[in-house]
């Protein structure tokens, strides 16, 4: 039953006690910036808050959930997949961004990050330290939060030795449906701090990945470890998408590369070349401070500035491999093993690619347009190796069904590869058509940049293919055995499941959040 306008009006008049009036957004633009995700928005919410401590963000929950109202955690909103499109009006969306407070142990080598905390904001803290978390990251990363990213699932850097964003995770403070406050891990027990993850059923694990389902996390304590200096890097072309996969797959189970990442064509040359003159010079400033010294910094531009951007012409494919070691002979060590495991399967080229990648690695939210200006979403499937041949076999059946249709909506696609750890291949399928710009788009990207990028005109129908392909892509995905991050209101999650664990996932979700208040629509609960 919808909530009475008189529960409405109470619930937002409470929320501008709570965090006041300045933090409660009403303005129906601003509703549905909110509301709008990279790819698109669902319904609008009565109002965006903005807590500025857990406290707020407790009292803010009851406000809402006491009147019926649902309640849609955002953290930087750089996601795809409807994870924080309000399924109903009746929602209150709120913005996590206030939430930045960082504490770091360096003792007990653990750092707790509020959830609104970025991670180009977290890596920057440590950084001063000699620090890092395991997983750091995800490219989005001067936008994406620490609680989008471990209520998701991200992967990027680090992810080639220590796996995704949950896999960093020592525990976890979360707001509950009714506003009260569960603390998972050690810092659980008494007198307990949340040094440690493991302590007889790991809570922790119910929340990473719930899209936000199951409560919002206020806190999160990731463990730490000491940074490893020397940083190497190896760039790899191949005459065809086996030749990469083989080279991704053999590299990762060496267990020696901190992220790995593979292109086909179209986005190998997007990535080259979206580069503008001013983009080049703050990559080539950024190689050039992550050096050691200025002789290093001089040798890595130089060797970037001689490749320039056709070293890869040749290339189908290309492969791109980072190393870490605490010292020259130790990453190039790994770099050997690197090689010695890539070389059989393509060529080895110029690593300008991985060089910039590092140089860096947060990079402004520029492709959420495709390169000449063309709308963007991506995709993606976790598979074993097993798979991925068959996948790949699959996919590009799909897309000779699909080309003329393609073509008539001015639709063109694109791909993505990395490994996580030493078991896992990530396939990501990345769609651009011509279509208008949204509010999205104007509101995230610079004026200058959106001043140098075409324009469309509306293309509903070819929106329409994209989104029927997308759904052919997700029964393909499932149809190997894929498993996906980021699930959100996009993948399949109930859908196909086993009938116990389903049956007890609906519990634990009865037992959280009984009224169905926590995001809903997320994970098909
Ligand atoms: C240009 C670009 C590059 C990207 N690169 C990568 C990449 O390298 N690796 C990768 O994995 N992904 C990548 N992404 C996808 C996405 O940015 C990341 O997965 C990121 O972790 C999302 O974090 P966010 O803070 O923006 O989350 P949001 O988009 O704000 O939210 C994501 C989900 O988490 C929920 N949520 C947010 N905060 C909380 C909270 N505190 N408690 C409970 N639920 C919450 C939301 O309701 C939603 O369901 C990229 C996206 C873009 C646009």
């Amino acid at each position: 039953m919808a909530p009475k306008d008189t529960s409405r009006q109470s619930a937002v008049a409470r929320l501008i006690q709570i965090v006041g009036a300045e933090h409660v957004l009403t303005e129906e633009s601003d509703r549905a910036f909110f509301a709008h995700d990279v790819y698109r928005m669902k319904a609008t919410p009565l109002a965006v808050v903005r807590t500025g401590s857990v406290d707020e963000l407790c009292r803010a929950v009851t406000a809402a959930t006491s009147e019926g109202i649902a309640i849609v955690p955002r953290g930087g909103g750089a996601s795809y997949t409807d994870g924080y499109a309000a399924a109903t009006d009746q929602s209150i969306l709120i913005d996590t961004t206030r939430l930045n407070r960082i504490e770091i142990n360096e003792t007990d080598m653990y750092v707790t990050a509020e959830c609104g905390v970025t991670w180009a904001e977290l890596d920057a803290a440590l950084a001063a330290k000699g620090l890092r978390t395991p997983f750091w990251g995800p490219f989005s990363g001067l936008k994406a939060t620490i609680g989008g990213a471990m209520s998701q699932g991200s992967v990027s850097f680090g992810s080639g030795l220590f796996g995704i964003s949950a896999d960093s995770v020592l525990g976890m403070d979360i707001v509950l449906a009714d506003g009260s406050l569960l603390r998972t891990g050690s810092a659980a027990a008494i007198n307990g701090t949340p040094f440690f993850r493991h302590y007889g059923p790991d809570l922790s694990a119910l929340f990473t990945g719930d899209a936000g389902a199951l409560g919002i996390k206020a806190r999160i304590t990731l463990r730490l470890m000491k940074r490893n200096p020397i940083v190497m890097s190896a760039s790899y072309g191949f005459a065809d998408f086996y030749g990469m996969a083989r080279a991704l797959e053999t590299v990762a189970k060496e267990g020696v590369n901190s992220e790995s990442f593979g292109l086909n064509p179209l986005l190998q040359k997007a990535w080259l070349g979206r580069t503008n003159l001013k983009q080049s010079l703050d990559a080539a400033l950024a190689v050039f401070k992550n050096s050691r010294n200025p002789i290093e910094g001089l040798m890595k531009l130089t060797r970037m500035a001689i490749a320039g951007k056709s070293f890869l012409d040749r290339a189908e494919y290309s492969a791109h491999f980072i190393v870490e070691g605490i010292d020259n002979a130790h990453a190039r060590s790994l770099l050997a093993a690197v090689r010695t495991a890539a070389d059989p399967h393509g060529v080895e080229v110029p690593n300008t690619i991985p060089t910039v990648v590092r140089g860096m690695p947060f990079m402004p939210l520029f492709p959420i347009l495709g390169p000449a200006g063309e709308r963007w979403v991506p995709l993606h499937g976790i598979m074993p190796f097993s798979q991925v041949d068959t996948f790949h076999r699959l996919l590009m059946e799909q897309q000779s069904r699909y080309a003329d249709r393609m073509a008539a909506n001015k639709i063109t696609h694109a791909a993505m590869f990395t490994t996580i750890s030493t078991h896992a291949f990530l396939y990501e399928p990345v769609f651009y058509w011509q279509d208008s710009r949204h509010i999205y788009h104007n509101r995230y990207l610079p004026e200058d940049f959106l001043k140098t990028v075409p324009v469309y005109a509306e293309n509903p129908r070819g929106r329409e293919l994209v989104e029927e392909m997308r759904e052919d892509i997700r029964n393909i995905f499932q149809s190997i055995g894929a498993v996906h991050m980021q699930v959100g209101k996009c993948y399949p999650y109930m859908k196909g499941r086993d009938a116990t664990n389903a049956g007890i996932l609906k519990q634990i979700k009865q037992i959280l959040d009984e009224s169905n208040l926590m995001n809903p629509g997320s994970l098909e609960l």
